[in-house]
């Protein structure tokens, strides 16, 4: 049999269904910095507190860039962090059990040794 869980329009479905299910994704990393203000004469800045704010840091061609993140939507980037990673995660097992299933028993080279 050349169709299993792997291959077919079936698979194809279900993980349709599954990455719709890790929404929002992204990839990078959230942190927390302290960033002086632009005001004259802002207390928070001139005792050193500064002021609280959220980056979002991620690689574009190679690149490393940042973008801030409002306040209110920190909770649901670290949720669309995890979501990547996620995503990731299945990707390797995914591509891993397709290519598995490619091999047909008459041409099954699967007791060759592979040096990984
Ligand atoms: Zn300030």
């Amino acid at each position: 049999m050349h169709t299993s869980a792997h291959s077919g329009d079936g698979a194809k479905t279900r993980w349709a269904r599954e990455v719709a299910r890790l929404w929002p994704v992204a990839k990078g990393s959230l942190s927390e910095v302290r960033k002086p203000c632009t005001r004259p004469n802002c207390p928070a800045c001139r005792d050193g507190r500064r002021h609280r704010v959220f980056l979002f840091c991620y690689r574009e061609e190679g690149r490393s860039r940042c973008a801030y993140v409002p306040a209110g939507a920190v909770v649901q980037v670290r949720q669309a962090i995890a979501n990547g990673r996620e995503l990731e995660r299945r990707l390797v097992a995914e591509g891993r059990a397709w290519i598995a299933a490619q091999r047909r028993p008459d041409q099954d080279h699967s007791h060759a040794r592979v040096k990984p």
